[in-house]
């Protein structure tokens, strides 16, 4: 990891839909970014909480579902070539002569003119089981969130959780895949209709309830799982073969470090002037759902358009002195 000083105009914290969109707005005004994210994934919530399901209130997309929004996004911000420290949150924001120092928790340092806080609700961490040696095998055998159901195809997967990602992810992998989902009691706190679901599809033998149990131990070797151990509390154990274990305990959102930078805030969200989205400290911005100001909505489409009102404001930041002739995209086309 290289952990030497490196430069660039803008430092986006929140590789979301939001800070992704950012890097757009910023590059079709010639300015350069790096984009932080705690996850290991582009895409905020719409990786990390629904990457399957449609969203139906994206101008221009009568529906389009969140993880190919993501891809979307992703795409339209390559031709400004950012620089994306994926897998570690930002942890200090230090003011400089000329702008701010960004680091990560890997020891990244971006020096930037500017910074856009894109941090929704803040960096996104998994409610890991307590499990001995789990980090071992995350990554390979152990997920936390899905990205791509196709991934999973014949593989023997053990689910573990009750609430609405475990029993969705169990219905939804359960045709190209073996799934066992391990709860501690019968009931789930999943919708309704998909709670059903998935007893019918128990009844009939399309996934096996391994109920009342709780994870209690993983075995493997190198990364790559065997079995899944359970147990239930009065000590009775039981192992599941398994290529993988998807442990659904909810995500954390964690403000954390921000919280700590001393900006302006109402109910851990970064006041802002709607004018220009600048938050109280001069040159640090914030967009999206991290943020708060009267007729605040936490869309995707209000913060794509904070994202260009951002921009704007920050061009008179990273180019003193230069006017900003307004301009639109068809004019001007993509560099
Ligand atoms: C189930 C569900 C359905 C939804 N449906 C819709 C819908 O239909 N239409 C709609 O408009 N909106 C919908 N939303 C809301 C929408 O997802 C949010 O408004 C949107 O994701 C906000 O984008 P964002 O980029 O501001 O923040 P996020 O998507 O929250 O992304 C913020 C990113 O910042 C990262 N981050 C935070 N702190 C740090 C740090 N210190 N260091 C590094 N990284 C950090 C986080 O890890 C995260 O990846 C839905 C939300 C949910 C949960």
């Amino acid at each position: 990891m290289d952990t030497s000083l490196q430069h660039t105009d803008v430092a986006i914290i929140g590789a979301g839909p939001v800070g992704l969109f950012a890097v757009f707005e910023c590059g079709m005004l010639a300015m350069r970014c790096r984009v932080f994210d705690a996850l290991d994934v582009h895409g905020g919530q719409c990786a990390a909480l629904y990457p399957e399901k449609p969203i139906y209130d994206i101008p221009g997309h009568p529906r389009i579902d969140a993880g190919l929004l993501v891809d979307r996004l992703v795409e339209q911000a390559a031709p400004f070539a950012p620089i994306y420290h994926l897998g570690h949150a930002v942890t200090e924001l230090d003011q400089t002569a000329d702008g701010f120092v960004v680091t990560n928790a890997a020891g990244v340092r971006v020096a930037a003119r500017a910074v856009v806080i894109a941090a929704g609700g803040g960096a996104f961490g998994p409610n890991r089981p307590p499990l001995t040696g789990i980090e071992g095998y995350e990554g390979s055998s152990v997920f936390y969130l899905v990205r791509r159901r196709e991934d999973f195809r014949g593989k023997r997967i053990v689910i573990a959780g009750g609430g609405d990602s475990a029993v969705d992810w169990a219905l939804a992998l359960k045709d190209i895949a073996r799934v066992a989902v391990v709860h501690r009691r019968p009931k789930f706190r999943a919708a309704p209709e998909s709670a059903a679901q998935l007893e019918a599809a128990a009844q009939k033998g399309e996934i096996e309830m391994v109920i009342p149990y709780q994870l209690h131990a993983l075995h493997g070797a190198g990364g790559t799982l065997a079995e899944v151990e359970v147990a239930t509390l009065q000590g009775e154990t039981r192992r599941l073969p398994a290529d993988v274990l998807l442990p659904f305990f909810g995500l954390s959102m964690d403000l954390g470090p921000i919280a700590a930078w001393g900006l302006e805030s109402d109910l851990h969200h970064v006041k802002i002037d709607p004018a220009t989205c600048q938050t109280s400290l001069p040159g640090v911005f914030a967009i999206g759902d991290v943020v708060t100001y009267p007729g605040k909505l936490k869309l995707i489409l209000q913060g794509f358009s904070e994202a260009a009102v951002a921009a704007q404001a920050i061009f008179g930041v990273v180019h003193p002195g230069e006017a900003l002739h307004f301009e639109y995209s068809t004019t001007k086309g993509i560099p």
